[in-house]
């Protein structure tokens, strides 16, 4: 089997280094870390990315992309990573998007399409709330139809980019008498419509730049901004969830950290002697660099399934598990390597790699919880992919 890529592969990846390199803004080296500058950074980049044709370049090119293939899509993600760089948009780019070309009206498309591939605005997801997050199809948030507007009233939790965002992508009950999974109705709401507010929430790492709990009050969404059919909005959001679980930036992120580590472990001498010849430290590396490559193989197994149509499922949520459980591994094999170092952040003077380590630590905690808790995912991985029994 070859393994390799194709020299036109070759020639999109060193393209593409080159443009991240030139493109993306990292943080200053161990200046205080400031959420509203990774903010902007991110929309700085994806401007960036515009211009140069790459934000939707995995859309269709009446839409504003270009029908890049997943190889591409795989190099471009691969490549970011590798250099720290994000957008902004990523519900936009790889949810609302796509699921508009799936589910939209041709008015919708005409209407949304153009600014979330110009990265002319900011989406967020407004699915999990206080009581509903594995089992989503539970949500509460209610929609009454009321003349050509539905009426919206409930909270939703954990919305990302909430305080940030233009529009969000709702679920919400609009039929409380159906089936749990038939009574809910996707929507695409302003977020300057009177009745919402915005809490930001103070994560672990101290930063709320990325959390809030959103609230409806009597909010009047338009008929017209409804995705899909009414009450048939949950095949809508399973559409969306899919997108959201071909991921390959863990590996290229673990691949990363790890070669910073071993960097450090060489240039850092403990009882006279590089750390990277105590046999302990080059044991864990090895272990640890082998289990980057076994997540390579699995993501590049999933864009393969999709490079010949298959939507991937059971093999997504295998990338998922060992990707996220590695990061945790790594960062937490970090903090040991790195000694006190290793607890602090960006803008300490005696922080190790910019703080990184110390970050990744809190941060990778939400890697196995985000887009389907590893516990989830394992139940995926048993009951779709073995074939065994539900509970
Ligand atoms: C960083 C981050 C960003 C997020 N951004 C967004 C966002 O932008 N928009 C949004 O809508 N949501 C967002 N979420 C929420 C996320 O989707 C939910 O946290 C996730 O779906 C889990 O739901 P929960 O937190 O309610 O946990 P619960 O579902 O209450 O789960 C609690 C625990 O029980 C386990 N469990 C639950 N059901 C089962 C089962 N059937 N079998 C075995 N174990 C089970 C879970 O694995 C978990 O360990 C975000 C979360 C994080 C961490």
């Amino acid at each position: 089997m070859d393994f390799d890529f194709s020299p036109q592969d070759k020639a999109f990846r060193a393209e593409v280094r080159a443009f991240v390199k030139d493109a993306w803004q990292p943080p200053a080296d161990n200046g205080p870390e400031d959420e509203m500058d990774v903010v902007l950074r991110r929309k700085d980049f994806e401007k960036k990315m515009v211009a140069r044709g790459y934000l939707t370049m995995h859309w269709p090119e009446e839409y504003g992309g270009r029908n890049a293939g997943r190889m591409q899509q795989v190099i471009m993600r691969e490549e970011m990573a590798a250099a720290g760089a994000m957008y902004l948009d990523g519900q936009g780019v790889n949810m609302v998007g796509p699921n508009l070309m799936i589910h939209g009206t041709e008015e919708q498309r005409q209407r949304f399409l153009p600014d979330i591939a110009n990265g002319d605005v900011v989406w967020c997801q407004g699915f999990s709330e206080p009581n509903s997050g594995s089992d989503l199809a539970s949500l509460q948030c209610r929609a009454v139809a009321d003349g050509d507007d539905f009426v919206v009233n409930g909270q939703k939790v954990w919305t990302s980019y909430a305080r940030y965002a233009d529009w969000m992508h709702l679920l919400s009950r609009t039929d409380p008498e159906a089936p749990k999974h038939k009574g809910i109705t996707y929507f695409l709401v302003d977020m300057k419509t009177p009745g919402i507010s915005v809490t930001p929430i103070v994560n672990m790492m101290n930063e709320s730049a990325g959390f809030a709990e959103t609230t409806f009050e009597d909010v009047r969404v338009p008929r017209a901004n409804i995705l899909g059919e009414v009450d048939r909005g949950w095949y809508a959001a399973a559409t969306t969830l899919d997108f959201e679980r071909s991921s390959i930036g863990f590996t290229t992120q673990s691949r990363r950290t790890l070669e910073q580590l071993a960097r450090h472990a060489s240039d850092t001498e403990y009882r006279g002697r590089p750390l990277i010849e105590d046999p302990v430290v080059r044991d864990e590396l090895a272990d640890l660099f082998t289990a980057v490559e076994v997540a390579g193989l699995l993501s590049y197994r999933v864009t393969w399934l999709q490079e010949r149509g298959v939507v991937p499922n059971h093999e997504a949520s295998m990338v998922k598990v060992f990707g996220t459980e590695l990061r945790q591994r790594i960062s937490n094999f970090g903090v040991k390597l790195l000694g006190l170092a290793g607890q602090l952040r960006n803008g300490s003077a005696h922080a190790r790699m910019s703080g990184a380590i110390a970050r990744d630590y809190m941060w990778t905690m939400a890697e196995t919880v985000y887009g389907g808790t590893s516990e989830i995912q394992r139940n995926i991985m048993a009951t779709r992919g073995l074939g065994l029994p539900r509970s």
